[in-house]
């Protein structure tokens, strides 16, 4: 049987190309004793695969030139000679950036079609979400009335960050890079104010402006100019989670560090990083409370969808273009019907 796959074709200097990736056809072997066939129904594409097209080890291992990617996804068992999945499960696993995969069924996942559409088993209730959710709450700890920006604000992550922070009663500021996802921000996900980043002129003064109150909390996805604007007015004993600059992805030369930093010593500031891989253990904990404000209506979520892996390398591009308003999905293929009771 053919199916398809994308490689990592060079690694880029500054911003990444199509030229980067190579799709490929290949021959898929039969599943053995032990083993699963999946198809592949949907895969994400995600900032942090950036560092993985770099030689240099991350805290997520590099992809190899020559080699496919790799990332989350969501698929149909199609074959099975693994007791632990049933032909027509659905499953969640690291094997993004292809069609199918024949796997002894590691790292792979069922998922619980009852409770979301499949694909927001990669964004609002994936590893996205499961993020926002930790680092708000882990690290932000936002207080009823506190104020708290959150940079990406329209992005997978920062959507729910948004939405969370309302929920605990906090006054929010979004930044984000469009008027559309601003109005989104405000009109739908609750944010008192938005600002767009790059629209704003003077952003330091647009931050200061929208936070009479200072900043209580700072949820940090992209960094720059962002972060200056906040530490220029951070409250006594503001927390700020790290939890990615994606404005500094593709920059070959780290920027000068961040200015203001001096406020966090008198403010006694606590500035955290995190990576959410260290914290699985979580996982079910988040999605019985966001599974939950889901089904209660209580928070929503936006996916901009791109149709087939031969457009995965172009999604992923959109990432660092802002092309996505919540979670860039690609789809690979069609549905698993519901009425078989997968
Ligand atoms: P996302 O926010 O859904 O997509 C990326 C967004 O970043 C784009 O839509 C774009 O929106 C914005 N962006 C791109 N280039 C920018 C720039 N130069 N300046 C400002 N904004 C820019 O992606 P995500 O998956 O939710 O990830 C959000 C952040 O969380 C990323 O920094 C990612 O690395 C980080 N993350 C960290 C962890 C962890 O474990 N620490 C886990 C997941 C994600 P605009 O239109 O607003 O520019």
């Amino acid at each position: 049987m053919k199916s398809r796959q994308v490689l990592l074709a060079a690694r880029p200097a500054g911003a990444p190309r199509a030229s980067d990736f190579r799709l490929v056809d290949v021959e898929l072997r039969e599943p053995g004793p032990g083993e699963i066939l999946v198809r592949n129904v949907y895969m994400s594409v995600d900032p942090y695969m950036r560092g993985r097209m770099n030689e240099k080890q991350t805290y997520a291992q590099a992809w190899q030139i020559g080699q496919p990617a790799d990332g989350r996804a969501v698929g149909e068992v199609v074959k099975s000679q693994n007791p632990r999945f049933a032909v027509g499960a659905v499953v969640v696993s690291n094997m993004g950036w292809r069609e199918h995969f024949v796997s002894a069924g590691e790292g792979v996942l069922p998922i619980d079609r009852g409770l979301a559409p499949l694909s927001a088993f990669l964004g609002v209730l994936g590893v996205p979400g499961f993020t926002g959710w930790y680092g708000l709450k882990e690290i932000g700890r936002p207080k009823a009335g506190e104020t708290l920006v959150v940079s990406g604000a329209a992005g997978a992550t920062g959507s729910l960050v948004v939405q969370i922070g309302k929920i605990l009663g906090g006054r929010v500021v979004a930044t984000a890079g469009t008027d559309d996802k601003c109005v989104w921000l405000t009109k739908e996900l609750g944010a008192d104010a938005a600002i767009n980043y790059r629209k704003a002129g003077d952003l330091a003064a647009a931050v200061r402006q929208a936070c009479p109150q200072g900043v209580d909390v700072y949820y940090e996805n992209v960094g720059g100019a962002i972060l200056d604007a906040v530490l220029a007015i951070v409250n006594p004993f503001a927390r700020i989670a790290l939890c990615g600059m994606i404005s500094q992805y593709n920059l070959e030369t780290p920027p000068a560090g961040p200015g203001n930093l001096r406020n966090m010593v008198g403010n006694r500031v606590l500035m955290q990083g995190f990576i959410i891989s260290d914290h699985m253990n979580r996982y079910p904990e988040f999605l019985a409370e966001v599974g939950g404000w889901l089904k209660a209506g209580r928070i929503t979520y936006q996916e901009t969808v791109v149709e087939g892996l031969d457009r995965a390398v172009t999604a992923f591009l959109g990432l660092f273009a802002g092309d996505n308003t919540g979670k860039m999905i690609v789809k690979l293929g069609p549905e698993p019907a519901e009425a078989s009771g997968r």
